[in-house]
C-alpha cells in the first residue's frame, strides 16, 4: 500500500528531526500532499492512525493540507497555478512547463514538544 509506505517515511523523518532537536515529543506532523503525488488524504490518515502509536509518535496528530499544483514556464519562466491540469503559461501561452510544486507528499512543519517545554513549540524542519 502506497500511503503505508509513504507515513512509515514521515514517521521516520518526523522522528529523526524530533530527536535532532531535542523534543520528547511531536504534537502535530503537518503534512502537505500534491493533487500529482497520486495520494488519498484520507487513506494516509488511516494509515497515519495505524502506524503512530508502533513508532513512537503516540499522541501525535496528523493535519494534511492539500497543495495547489504549480508549474514553472519554461520560455518566460512565469511560476503559474495549474487549473484542471492545463498546462498553459498565462503570460505568453506556452504549454511547455515544469511542475515545481504539488507532485509530491512533503513534511510542511512538525510541533515539537521539549522535554522542560509544557507549551508546544513549533519548528520548521
Ligand atoms: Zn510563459
Amino acid at each position: 500500500m502506497h500511503e503505508a509506505s509513504l507515513i512509515a517515511s514521515v514517521l521516520r523523518q518526523s522522528l529523526a528531526i524530533a530527536s535532532a532537536n531535542g523534543a520528547s515529543d511531536i504534537v502535530e506532523v503537518h503534512l502537505s500532499i500534491g493533487p500529482l503525488s497520486g495520494v488519498e488524504p484520507t487513506l494516509l490518515a488511516t494509515a497515519f492512525e495505524r502506524l503512530a502509536p508502533g513508532s513512537g509518535l503516540r499522541a501525535a496528530t496528523l493535519c494534511v493540507q492539500e497543495r495547489e499544483l504549480t508549474a514553472a514556464c519554461r520560455a518566460c519562466q512565469l511560476e503559474y497555478r495549474v487549473r484542471d491540469f492545463e498546462f498553459t503559461c498565462p503570460t505568453c501561452g506556452s504549454t511547455d512547463a515544469d511542475i515545481v510544486a504539488g507532485d509530491a507528499v512533503m513534511i510542511e512543519s512538525l510541533t515539537l514538544r521539549s522535554p522542560s517545554d509544557a507549551v508546544p513549540t513549533s519548528s520548521n524542519s
